[in-house]
C-alpha cells in the first residue's frame, strides 16, 4: 500500500451512470478494470480477490450487493451480516479504486423479469440444496459484467461450483471478460474465511476447524488409495456427524471441471463438503490428487 493510495478517496458509485461515467473515463486514458464481486462483510479472502486485481494493474473496482434473488425463503439475507462503512475503510486501506453498491431498485428495477440459468454444473452440490441459488448468482454476475464491462473478474475457489458458473456463462454468452480463480483463503486452524463465519459461537468456531481437516485427511486417502472413495465418504461423514455437524447436505468428490461425482482419480477432482454446525451452513472443498491443496 502506497502512502498515496492510503491517502486517496474511494469513491462509492451507487448509480449505473454515474459508474459508466467513471469507468469511461479510465477506458479513455487506456487503462485495464479488474471487478471484484462480493455481498461486502469483507475478510482476507475477498482483499486476496482485491489483491490480484492491483497485482495486474488494473482499476479494482469492488461491487458490494447483497443479492436478494440467491438467497432461498428460510435463508438468511434479511441477517445477513452488512458491514458497509467499515468495508469502504478496508478497501481505501488497500488501494481499491471504487466501490459499486448499488440500491436494490438500481439492480432490480420494478418490473424485471430476466434471468439466466446455467445448465448441467448447477445439477449438483449446492444446486439441488440450495434452489434458484444459481440462477440469482448467474443473473446477479451477468448484470455486474455488462454494468462494469471489466477485463478481467476475480472469483475465490471457495465457491468452486460458482468459479465455474461464472467461468462458463462468461463464455456461453461472450462476455468478453476473462474469470479468474483465486485460491481459498484460510485462517491458521485451516477453517476457509467467510463472511458467515460471523455466526458461529465461539465454541462452534473452535470445532468448525475439523471441518477442512476431515476435508484434507479425506482428499489425502482418497489420492493414497487407502480405501474406496464411499467408503472413505462414510467416514468422513460419520467423524463431522459425531463432532455435532449436521445436517450433512453432502461430502463428495467431484471432477473438478463437470462436478460430476467420481470414484476415481482418472482425471483433476475435488471434494466438497457442506454442512450445517448450529446455524451456520459451512461449504468449503480442496482438490484431490497430486495437487492437493
Ligand atoms: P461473497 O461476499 O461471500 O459473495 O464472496 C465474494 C467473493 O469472494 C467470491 O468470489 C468468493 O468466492 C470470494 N471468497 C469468499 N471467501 C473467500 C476465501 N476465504 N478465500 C478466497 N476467496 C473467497
Amino acid at each position: 500500500m502506497t502512502q498515496e493510495n492510503s491517502a486517496a478517496a474511494l469513491p462509492v458509485v451507487r448509480k449505473a451512470a454515474a459508474l459508466r461515467a467513471q469507468i469511461a473515463a479510465w477506458r479513455a486514458s487506456g487503462e485495464r478494470i479488474g471487478l471484484i464481486p462480493t455481498m461486502g462483510s469483507l475478510h482476507r479472502g475477498h482483499l486476496a480477490l482485491v489483491q490480484r486485481a492491483l497485482d495486474a494493474g488494473e482499476r479494482a473496482v469492488v461491487s458490494i450487493f447483497v443479492n436478494p434473488t440467491q438467497f432461498g425463503p428460510n435463508e438468511d439475507f434479511a441477517s445477513y451480516p452488512r458491514n458497509e462503512a467499515e468495508d469502504v475503510e478496508t478497501l481505501r486501506a488497500v488501494g481499491a479504486d471504487l466501490v459499486w453498491a448499488p440500491d436494490l431498485e438500481e439492480m432490480y428495477p420494478p418490473r424485471f423479469s430476466t434471468y439466466v440459468r446455467v445448465e448441467g454444473l448447477t445439477d449438483h452440490l449446492d444446486g439441488p440444496h440450495r434452489p434458484g441459488h444459481f440462477q440469482g448468482v448467474a443473473t446477479v454476475v451477468t448484470k455486474l459484467l455488462r454494468q462494469v464491462a471489466p477485463d478481467r473478474a476475480y472469483f475465490g475457489e471457495k465457491d468452486y461450483q460458482q468459479l465455474l458458473v461464472v467461468t462458463r456463462l462468461a463464455r456461453d454468452l461472450e462476455l468478453g471478460v476473462e474469470i479468474v480463480g483465486v485460491p481459498t483463503v484460510r485462517d491458521p486452524d485451516g477453517l476457509a474465511l467467510s463472511s458467515r463465519n460471523f455466526y458461529l459461537s465461539p465454541e462452534e468456531r473452535q470445532r468448525a476447524a475439523l471441518l477442512p481437516r476431515v476435508l484434507a485427511e479425506t482428499a489425502d486417502a482418497a489420492a493414497a488409495g487407502i480405501a474406496s472413495f464411499a467408503e472413505l465418504l462414510r467416514a468422513a461423514r460419520a467423524a463431522l456427524s459425531e463432532a455435532g455437524f449436521g445436517p450433512i447436505d453432502y461430502i463428495q468428490i467431484c471432477d473438478a471441471e463437470t462436478l460430476v461425482p467420481v470414484s476415481s482419480l482418472e482425471r483433476p477432482a475435488r471434494i466438497f463438503v457442506a454442512a450445517r454446525l448450529g446455524r451456520t451452513r459451512l461449504i468449503d472443498n480442496m482438490s484431490v490428487g497430486p495437487t492437493a491443496g
